[in-house]
């Protein structure tokens, strides 16, 4: 018998190292949109994080609390495995430039070829975050040696800050 996955819950998949204000932005709204949203960390292990995935996880489930219909996973391995793994048939993602679309058009290609039945869905950033990602805050956390409070609020969640800022000191 076919699997029957759902068409009104989304999973929306990435590094979240750390979790930005761009990626809050995404989740608020595909939880708008969707009955349910699973917020997926995807754990590499060929790459060394920031923040491990338990930080990142506890890190995305206080962001998500206000919001009812959010639940957050760790996964490994194959992204559109997960999505079937949660029973959605919805893969949200974030794009912000031309240089994403190129690499999410590529990245969609590829799982479609995978599991044409999981249909990714992307929402465009919000104007005031299109220049922001996990990397740059890195880079401006790191820079400021831990003392940049005032330039990371502009970038991340308020609870992000100081365990951003913990991560350069010492
Ligand atoms: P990945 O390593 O999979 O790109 P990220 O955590 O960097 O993981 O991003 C996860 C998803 O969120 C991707 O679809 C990415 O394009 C999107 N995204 C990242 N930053 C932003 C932002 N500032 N605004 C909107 N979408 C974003």
């Amino acid at each position: 018998m076919a699997e029957v996955l759902d068409e009104r819950h989304a999973v929306y998949v990435g590094s979240f190292d750390p979790p930005t204000l761009g990626h809050c932005d995404i989740i608020t709204r595909g939880a708008g949109l969707f009955h349910r949203v699973t917020v997926g960390i995807g754990i590499n292990p060929g790459k060394t994080p920031l923040f491990s995935s338990d930080e990142r996880l506890e890190l995305l489930r206080e962001i998500v609390s206000p919001l009812e219909n959010v639940e957050v996973a760790c996964f490994e391995g194959l992204a559109v495995d997960f999505v079937r793994q949660c029973g959605a048939s919805v893969m949200l993602r974030g794009m912000r430039t031309l240089t994403d679309i190129e690499a999410e058009f590529t990245l969609t290609l590829a799982n479609r070829c995978l599991a044409p039945d999981i249909e990714t869905v992307f929402l465009m950033a919000s104007e005031q975050y299109t220049s922001i990602s996990s990397t740059l805050i890195k880079q401006i956390a790191g820079m400021g040696r831990g003392e940049s409070t005032e330039q990371l609020i502009e970038f991340v969640p308020e609870s992000v800050v100081e365990p951003l800022l913990k991560k350069f000191r010492s």
